[in-house]
């Protein structure tokens, strides 16, 4: 049995499309740990949502998902039944989607949506569900929760509708939170509480969380470890401190200096610094290339780069990077090719 929470090696997820596969999610390890805030970070299109997705067994039929471990609190995910699954989806692991417009049914009440999996999951009755969708909708901050639970979504500011999502992912009380951007569609005061609200409920249900986001400043305010995606492959992993002051990948360099910062001129005297793009696109995971996924935007690009991907390598304890750079003899292999 897997001494992580959860645990997953060489996940591959394949779609079949009318123009061919595309190789969405190409081997990768990861895991999480019991109270750990985990922020799993990269563009657009790299993977890190269908990951997620994979994991819950949430895709769609043209999908295949393929690994040598998925195991989550001693049970092998791709082993369970769909009633199975169902049973672990909600009650212990939970999941907060990016649009909450969207994620939420229009046609019923917030009260009915908190209700449902209680009455599922937790089988209590008709009033004590009630009660307990009450306390969710306190604990995550909504005011005259016994007026609220009877609105409907459109009733409520995009900031509530998310808080109502958490409430509904947290209320069965699950061992892990999947947050995939949570945060993408609040304006950035709302976006602060949002995060200081995760961390809050965290702490006090004692979960462990996932967070999916494009955005490092949302990785800073709250996760402890960090996995960085790029091409369907992890490109570099760690605690916050080494992703951030000790940063080996070349890609997470870029995505680093593309977060919009002030530079202090002089005491008390900022200036907004320019915008740093990383060149390019990232690639087509229909046709992806042999080597390193980055080397086509990588200014540090050697020959090998294109020959076939860098393995992760650990640069110290807790800390992995996949780059040719950090290859002891890389120079010597680059001659080779
Ligand atoms: Fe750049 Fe090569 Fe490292 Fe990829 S393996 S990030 S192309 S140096």
């Amino acid at each position: 049995m897997s001494e992580h929470l959860l645990e997953v090696k060489n996940l591959q997820t394949n779609f079949a499309t009318g123009t061919g596969i595309v190789q969405a999610v190409r081997g990768i390890d990861l895991h999480v740990d019991s109270g750990e805030f985990l922020g799993i970070v990269g563009e657009s299109g790299c993977g890190k949502s269908v990951t997620m997705l994979s994991i819950m067994r949430l895709l769609a039929d043209n999908a295949a998902v393929r690994a040598d471990k998925l195991e989550f609190n001693g049970k092998d995910l791709l082993a369970e039944n769909e009633k199975a699954m169902k049973k672990l989806r909600g009650n212990e692991i939970g999941m907060i989607f990016q649009d909450p417009m969207t994620s939420l049914n229009p046609l019923y009440t917030v009260g009915t949506q908190l209700m449902e999996p209680l009455k599922l999951h937790q089988k209590l009755k008709k009033k004590e569900a009630k009660e307990k969708a009450i306390e969710m909708l306190r604990i995550v901050g909504i005011n005259e929760p016994e007026k609220r639970i009877n609105q409907y979504p459109h009733e409520m500011s995009g900031g509530m509708r998310q808080r109502v999502m958490i409430a509904i992912a947290m209320c069965c009380d699950p061992k892990i939170l999947i947050a995939d951007e949570p945060t993408t569609a609040l304006d950035v005061t709302i976006q602060a509480q949002i995060m200081e609200l995760m961390q809050d409920l965290k702490e006090r249900f004692s979960t462990s969380v996932i967070l999916i986001t494009h955005d490092l400043g949302v990785i800073a305010q709250v996760c402890t470890r960090v996995v960085v995606m790029y091409g369907g492959l992890v490109m570099e992993e760690g605690s916050l401190d080494q992703i951030f002051y000790e940063t080996k990948h070349p890609y997470t360099k870029g995505l680093l200096e593309s977060v919009p910062r002030d530079a202090e001129l002089e005491d008390g005297v900022y200036e907004k610094q320019k915008l740093k793009p990383i060149p390019g696109s990232p690639p087509d995971l229909m046709n992806p290339p042999k080597g390193c996924p980055f080397a086509a935007r990588c200014q540090y690009a050697m020959k090998i780069c294109n020959m076939a991907p860098a393995e992760l390598t650990t640069v110290s304890e807790g800390h992995r990077a996949a780059c040719w750079l950090l290859h002891p003899q890389a120079a010597a292999r680059n001659k080779e090719v």
